[in-house]
C-alpha cells in the first residue's frame, strides 16, 4: 500500500458509499442534524474520511462532501498538542479544495472506524440540563457511554472525550452540545445511533398555537417576517416558564455562531420589532415568534432547533448556559467564520 501524500489523493473505500447513504438520512432530518452541522467519518488505514468543514451531510449523495485526512499526522499532532491540531486543513489529503471539518480531531480520538456526530434535538435537550449526566443515566443504562461536559469544539474537546472513553465505550453525549456514537462498520453505527436516539426521545410539549394575525401586524413594514404556523420557533412564546429558558441565554455552540447570543423577547404588553440591526429572531411573548427576512438557511434551522430542543425540555427545569467567554470564543472563530461564509453562499 502506498503511504498517503497530499499530491495522491487516496483511493474511497467501499464503506464511504454506505457512509453517504447514512449521511443523507441523518443530515434529512432536523431533529438530528441543522444545517451545516453534524459529521460523519470513516477510517480506512491511515486515511481519514471526513464531511468537509461548511457542507451538508444532507449533500452526501449529490455532491463530494468527504475529505481524506492523514490520520496518523492529526492523532500525532493532538497528543503532543501542536497547533496544528486545531487546523484540520493541515492534515487534509488530495487536491479537492475542500477543508476537513472543525471538529475532525473529534473523530481522530476513536479507535472505532465508524464515527457519527449528530446535534440531535432530543440529546440536546438533556445535555443543557444542569442535571445531565443524571437524567442521561436514567435512560442510558444499556450503553457503554460517556457524558464530557461542554468544551468549545476543537482540539480541547476532542482530548476531553479521549479522556473519558474506555477501550469500549461508542456512545458520547458532549454536554451543551450534541451525541457521538461509533462502531466498526457504518450498518452498526445506524443501529446504534437508532437505538440511542431512541432512549433519549422525548415528546414536544405543548404550546399555543401561533398569533399570525398579532405577527403580521408587528413584522408590517420591518426587517422581520413570520415563520410559516408550524415552525417549531414560535413554541417559544410560550408557556412563560419555556419563554424564560429561550432568553436565559445560549445553548449550544451553532446557536451562537448561526444566531447569535441567547435569544431576544419583545414586550410582553408593548411589542416594538427591533430595527434592521435587530438579532436573527424575535419572540413576542404569547404571539409567537419573528424571523429576519434576510436570515440565512442555516439561521432559520438554528432557530427552529432551539424551538424544537426546549419544548422537549421540562418546565422549569435548571438549564446551563454557555459562559460570556465561551459565547465570546465561538464569535470570535475563523474556522466558524468560513462555515458560516459557506453556508450563506
Ligand atoms: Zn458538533
Amino acid at each position: 500500500m502506498t503511504a498517503p501524500s497530499a499530491n495522491t489523493p487516496p483511493q474511497p473505500p467501499k464503506a464511504l458509499s454506505d457512509l453517504a447513504t447514512l449521511s443523507a438520512r441523518v443530515g434529512a432530518d432536523p431533529l438530528l442534524i441543522q444545517a451545516a452541522g453534524g459529521n460523519t467519518s470513516v477510517k480506512d488505514g491511515a486515511v481519514m474520511w471526513i464531511k468537509a468543514s461548511g457542507t451538508r451531510l444532507s449533500d452526501a449523495l449529490s455532491r463530494d462532501v468527504f475529505v481524506p485526512t492523514d490520520l496518523p499526522a492529526m492523532r500525532e499532532a493532538l497528543v503532543r498538542a501542536l497547533p496544528e491540531a486545531d487546523q484540520p486543513a493541515h492534515f487534509a489529503l488530495g487536491d479537492s479544495g475542500l477543508r476537513p471539518s472543525i471538529e475532525t480531531s473529534l473523530h481522530a480520538v476513536f479507535p472505532q472506524a465508524v464515527v457519527v456526530h449528530v446535534h440531535c434535538v432530543n440529546t440536546i435537550a438533556l445535555a443543557i440540563r444542569a442535571d445531565a449526566e443524571a437524567a442521561l443515566s436514567a435512560r442510558l443504562g444499556a450503553f457503554d457511554w460517556a457524558f464530557v461536559p461542554y468544551v468549545k469544539p476543537g482540539a480541547r474537546l476532542a482530548l476531553s472525550v479521549r479522556d473519558r472513553i474506555g477501550p469500549r465505550t461508542d456512545v458520547i453525549v458532549l454536554g451543551n452540545h450534541g451525541l457521538i456514537v461509533a462502531a466498526e462498520t457504518v450498518d452498526d453505527a445506524e443501529r446504534l445511533l437508532d437505538r440511542v436516539t431512541g432512549a433519549l426521545a422525548e415528546p414536544p410539549g405543548a404550546a399555543p398555537a401561533p398569533d399570525l394575525a398579532a405577527l403580521a401586524g408587528l413584522a408590517e413594514g420591518s426587517a422581520y417576517a413570520v415563520p410559516p404556523a408550524q415552525s417549531p420557533l414560535h413554541r417559544l412564546a410560550g408557556p412563560p416558564e419555556r419563554l424564560d429558558q429561550a432568553v436565559g441565554g445560549s445553548l449550544y455552540p451553532d446557536h451562537v455562531i448561526f444566531c447569535g447570543v441567547g435569544a431576544t423577547a419583545l414586550d410582553a404588553v408593548a411589542p416594538r420589532v427591533p430595527g434592521p440591526d435587530g438579532p436573527v429572531f424575535v419572540i413576542a411573548p404569547g404571539r409567537g415568534a419573528l424571523i429576519r427576512k434576510d436570515a440565512s438557511s442555516g439561521a432559520q434551522a438554528l432557530a427552529d432547533c432551539l424551538g424544537n430542543v426546549l419544548c422537549r425540555v421540562p418546565p422549569g427545569a435548571e438549564l446551563t448556559y454557555l459562559s460570556a467567554a465561551q459565547n465570546a470564543e465561538l464569535l470570535d472563530w475563523d474556522a466558524e467564520k468560513y462555515r458560516k461564509a459557506l453556508d450563506a453562499g
